[in-house]
């Protein structure tokens, strides 16, 4: 549990639209772009004032740049930057966007504004496909194969920007017009602006009102009126006095930095975190060499048939919380690019209250998020949506459904820059001068400057990782064949197990939780749990099938091994040689809170992302994001707070703080 407020249920923008169809906020009583041209408006303001047409073409090869703004809108100045990062870069180059917005269009607002702009509508309809899942929080999307990164913080500006772990070569400080807003526009923002900078950064705004320009300077901008477009007669522009010098008094969560020029990292494991982090690192131009023991990917942990996008979400904005929230919206952005039905489906997920402490959470939840993540059903309504009787009601999760996990991967693995190499047994990690060694006995499998290290428990084979806490958890499913009367079932059902409508005429059900047995052969008795959890979640459902317990042999089965950590978090970012930890920081045993500087015993190279227990589904895509933001020094897709809470190192300091 940490301080952080539930991530509130946020209120989308309320438009008027003018006679010339123009947008306007009924809010804040104010446009969202010039009347006269909003395109050129933008160029002048945003693109000119932070000389990106130069900027962008001066850009070398794998170089990026990192554009941040306050007020995402309709997005038009994230398209028209996009739009000209299109024109004028080398296109081995990227564009991170970071934009924070309190008043998310509604998908259909946000389609009607940018139809406006004709000559956006390559980059507009790449938006409109992706903006689904909107929730509040941390929101990444990948556009144009890779090259384009947009996170958008869904939240006010002034309690998102200090969770931001960033460096923002150029700002765009739109918002609506001070006198219109006055809370944004704060000296508190314009000292986070400046925190975030990166060495040179600029910044464009449409105002010149004097409060701004006085605090821009006094946060540490140079600052300059310069003539406006249209009706304005002046605006400001702005660039940063003197880089920010950053100490990190938490050196075992800083950057470890990534000092040789070989772009090239082994991954061990070809589940679902192996195949997310190799296609994250793959669309950055990264060559990647996934090690898998299996002939196939997913054949472990990420192969069922189907997995269900299960929220464990808290009202009390846990790290974990926000986390799965994060991590499911960007998940549902991926799986659109995969085939509906058969290889998932947005049936939505009910999560069925079963008990009187299930009832108390769940009206909690309901409190603390938006509607369309999650809200309440009653037993009539529940039962209408899913089909089925139900003896309670429950949680509707419009916007999750069920995946195939093989199907994730098979995606995943195909961005160019990665190759699998099947029956490949990684054993052993050799350092040799600045590149690992990865061996399978005698055969040397690979090397590599990074070695990411994937595959559930197995992540902690080897001696520079034997010390992580990782748990193997047995999981059974039961593979029920389906009928005419449970194909009626419309939705995923979840008590204290889950079962999906029909793929491919089959039913999952499961999966049990088994913490002592080792073996990997269904078990009747695991089965016979599977038919009771289901006879709990709907006794009509259990007719339907004419489950049978005493028949379980006629039933197919699965077993496969979750992997868990202590805080049931997952491990995601770089290693560091636990023995020289405890040395480095070891007056944090004697008094916890004393700031130390000296860099972290890092293991060169070497990362770790595993532990996503029975939710790979929903955080493993977006930890292959976290893990190439560590790498490649880029802005997290996360809270630094999050970030930290799965980070390695922390058991590493628990262990030095607690003697844990
Ligand atoms: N850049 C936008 C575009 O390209 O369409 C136009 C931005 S519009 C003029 C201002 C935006 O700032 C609105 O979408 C509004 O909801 C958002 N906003 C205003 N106050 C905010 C705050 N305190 N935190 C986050 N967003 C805010």
């Amino acid at each position: 549990m940490n301080d952080h407020p539930a991530s509130d249920a946020f209120q989308h923008a309320e438009l008027d639209w003018d006679e010339n169809g123009l947008p306007q906020s009924r809010q804040y009583g104010d446009v969202y772009f010039s009347r006269a041209s909003g395109m050129a408006e933008t160029e002048h303001v945003f693109l000119t004032q932070n000389d990106l047409p130069r900027r962008f073409a001066a850009l070398q090869d794998k170089q990026r740049l990192v554009i941040g703004e306050t007020g995402f809108g309709t997005g038009l100045n994230f398209l028209c930057a996009w739009h000209l990062f299109e024109r004028v870069a080398h296109p081995q180059t990227r564009l991170h966007f970071i934009s924070v917005e309190k008043h998310p269009l509604t998908r259909e607002d946000l389609q009607r504004a940018l139809a406006l702009w004709p000559e956006l509508r390559e980059q507009s309809e790449q938006l409109l496909q992706q903006y689904v899942a909107l929730n509040p929080g941390y929101q990444r999307f990948v556009f144009a194969g890779g090259r384009v990164v947009l996170t958008l913080l869904i939240g006010d500006v002034l309690e998102c920007l200090p969770s931001l772990d960033a460096q923002v070569d150029a700002w765009f400080l739109d918002g609506f017009a001070p006198a219109k807003n006055p809370q944004m526009w704060q000296p508190m923002l314009f000292a986070e602006l400046a925190r975030l900078c990166a060495p040179d950064a600029t910044l464009g705004t449409f105002t010149s009102a004097g409060f701004v320009r006085r605090g821009l300077i006094e946060a540490g901008f140079d600052m300059q009126r310069v003539p406006g477009y249209g009706h304005k007669r002046e605006i400001l522009r702005g660039r940063l006095r003197a880089a920010n010098v950053s100490i990190s008094d938490k050196p075992w969560f800083a950057r470890p930095g990534y000092t040789t020029a070989e772009r090239h990292a082994i991954i061990v494991g070809a589940g679902l975190a192996g195949c997310a982090t190799a296609a994250s690192l793959a669309v950055r131009g990264w060559k990647v060499t996934v090690l898998e023991r299996h002939a196939e990917a997913a054949l472990e942990g990420s192969g069922n048939p189907q997995g269900v996008l299960y929220l464990k979400l808290s009202a009390h904005g846990t790290a974990l919380s926000r986390l799965v929230v994060s991590g499911f919206s960007y998940t549902r952005r991926l799986l659109s690019n995969l085939q509906a039905g058969q290889d998932w489906q947005a049936c939505g997920v009910l999560q069925l209250i079963y008990d009187e402490k299930e009832r108390e959470r769940q009206a909690e939840l309901a409190a603390a998020f938006p509607a369309s993540l999650v809200h309440p059903l009653s037993r009539e309504a529940a039962e209408a949506l899913a089909g089925v009787a139900l003896p309670e009601g429950g949680l509707f999760y419009p916007e999750a459904g069920w995946a195939n996990p093989p199907a994730l991967c098979q995606w995943l693995l195909q961005r160019p820059g990665i190759e699998l190499h099947r029956h490949h047994e990684a054993l052993e990690l050799r350092r040799n001068g600045r590149s690992w060694q990865v061996l399978g006995g005698q055969a040397l499998l690979a090397e590599a400057p990074v070695v990411i290290l994937t595959g559930a428990a197995d992540a902690a084979r080897f001696s520079q990782s034997a010390w992580l806490p990782l748990k193997r958890i047995r999981g059974q499913i039961s593979c029920l064949p389906a009928n005419t009367q449970s194909g009626q079932l419309r939705t995923v059902l979840c008590a204290k197990g889950y079962v999906a409508p029909p793929r491919d005429g089959t039913h999952t059900l499961g999966a049990s939780f088994n913490f002592q047995q080792t073996d990997d052969t269904p078990s009747v008795a695991e089965h016979q749990a599977n038919l009771e959890m289901l006879e709990q979640i709907s006794a009509d459902l259990y007719q339907r099938l004419q489950a049978d317990p005493q028949r379980t042999e006629m039933l197919d089965g699965r077993v496969a091994f979750r992997c868990t950590s202590p805080d049931y978090l997952p491990l995601i970012g770089p290693l560091a040689e636990p023995e020289a930890f405890a040395e480095t920081y070891a007056a944090l045993g004697k008094n916890a809170r004393q700031s130390l500087h000296t860099p972290c015993p890092w293991l060169d190279g070497l990362y770790v992302n595993t532990a996503h227990g029975s939710r790979g589904m929903i955080s493993a895509p977006l930890s292959g994001e976290l893990l190439a933001a560590w790498l490649d020094d880029e802005p997290l897709p996360l809270p630094r707070d999050v970030a930290e809470a799965c980070h390695p190192n922390r058991f590493l300091l628990r262990k030095l703080i607690r003697g844990t």
